[in-house]
């Protein structure tokens, strides 16, 4: 890895764009990618499904084009959920070096594995794959992103102990009221390098309710509530950049003021986060995203990661974050596509009525 990473790197998944998702609004990016180059920052995280496949054509005309090879790194993903057999792999990954412009990635992820993409994983070969292109120079490092449980978690680092790094979805929410501190923990058990996604839970905690963000601001007053939840996840040992989805220059600006001089987050702080947690209002729907719920689901719905969100949206009452956090979960496993058949409920160690509670989330993001 990389030892000179700089702590923050760019999400290229919530870019600006007019109208349609599609429709990137590249002046506007462009901006952006300068002040981030320009601020000393270098780490562009995409992946071949971002914007409807248009983030990889995005970062090769504002940046790739404008830019030395050598002054930035570019980390996208290979969709797991697309791929059926090993030939897949090959032409996907050659359709992003065409995409993105460059004849190597310097961080390359098998996207979002879980159990079911584990068993595709090891069916296709993609570990051997992601060793291959790195072999070949056109990948220099090679690891995956992951959203399910830490039994899974550990199964993966066991079997494949030569992936380069792991990239977790981390955050002080879901560390705090969930259970991403025992992935985290698995990453440092077995030595990896850590690369944090959605620090601030999809948008949800740059807006806290009224009571929480009164303790954060009354200790740093100048400082926005996506700083104190950036801070939380660069503190932490082992991680080596925290990435963060930028949609504005405004966004870059504070996020390059977070991290320009970087302070790490004090014990004082951390127990302030605490306090802000305790101050705000509690969860609504008491999941501790444990995921036992998933095993039994006949439509794989997200169950935890939607009331995540939802539990983010009963406290900031920012609906405009909540749904971005929202959209952040792949189409086919959100909450309306629940058939309500109960299969999860006996599954649920908090007794959580789930299929009444997404009922209730889909009313909201409707
Ligand atoms: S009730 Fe909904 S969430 Fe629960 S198992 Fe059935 S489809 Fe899945
Ligand atoms: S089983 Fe219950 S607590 Fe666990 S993730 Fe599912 S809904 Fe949340």
């Amino acid at each position: 890895m990389d030892k000179d990473m700089p702590k923050l790197g760019f999400g290229a998944m919530r870019l600006p764009y007019k109208g349609s998702e599609s429709n990137i609004d590249l002046d506007h990016v462009k901006k952006m990618v300068d002040l981030f180059l320009d601020s000393g920052f270098k780490y562009f995280d995409t992946a071949y499904v971002y914007h409807n496949g248009k983030s990889e054509i995005a970062l090769k005309d504002t940046l790739v084009k404008r830019h030395p090879r050598g002054s930035y790194w570019i980390a996208t993903k290979m969709p797991m959920w697309s791929v059926r057999k090993a030939e897949d792999l090959d032409r996907i990954f050659n359709d992003q070096l065409k995409k993105l412009g460059v004849d190597y990635i310097d961080y390359y992820l098998l996207h979002a594995m879980d159990s079911g993409r584990e068993d595709t994983a090891i069916k296709t070969k993609a570990y051997e794959f992601a060793e291959r292109i790195k072999r070949e120079g056109k990948a220099r490092f090679v690891g995956f992103s992951f959203h399910d449980s830490a039994d899974v978690l550990e199964r993966i680092l066991k079997d494949h102990p030569r992936v380069d790094f792991v990239q977790l979805q981390i955050n002080y929410s879901d560390v705090k009221e969930g259970s991403a501190g025992k992935l985290y923990d698995l990453a440092i058990k077995h030595n990896k390098p850590i690369i944090i996604m959605e620090p601030v839970k999809g948008g949800s905690l740059a807006k806290l309710d009224k009571d929480a963000e009164a303790v954060l601001k009354a200790a740093r007053p100048n400082d926005s509530m996506a700083s104190w939840a950036l801070r939380y996840c660069a503190s932490l040992a082992g991680v080596y950049t925290t990435l963060s989805g930028m949609s504005n220059l405004q966004q870059v600006e504070d996020n390059i003021k977070t991290f320009k001089n970087f302070e790490p987050l004090t014990k004082a702080e951390e127990e302030l986060i605490d306090r802000a947690l305790r101050a705000g209002k509690g969860p609504a729907v008491p999941c501790t995203a444990c995921r036992y719920c998933l095993e039994t689901c006949p439509k794989d719905i997200a169950i935890p990661d939607v009331f995540a969100v939802y539990n983010q949206f009963k406290r900031s009452d920012d609906r405009e974050a909540a749904v971005s956090a929202y959209e952040a979960i792949p189409e086919g496993r959100r909450a309306w596509d629940c058939i309500t058949c109960g299969a999860c409920v006996e599954h649920c160690p908090q007794g959580i009525k789930i299929p009444e509670e997404l009922a209730e989330a889909a009313k909201i993001f409707a």
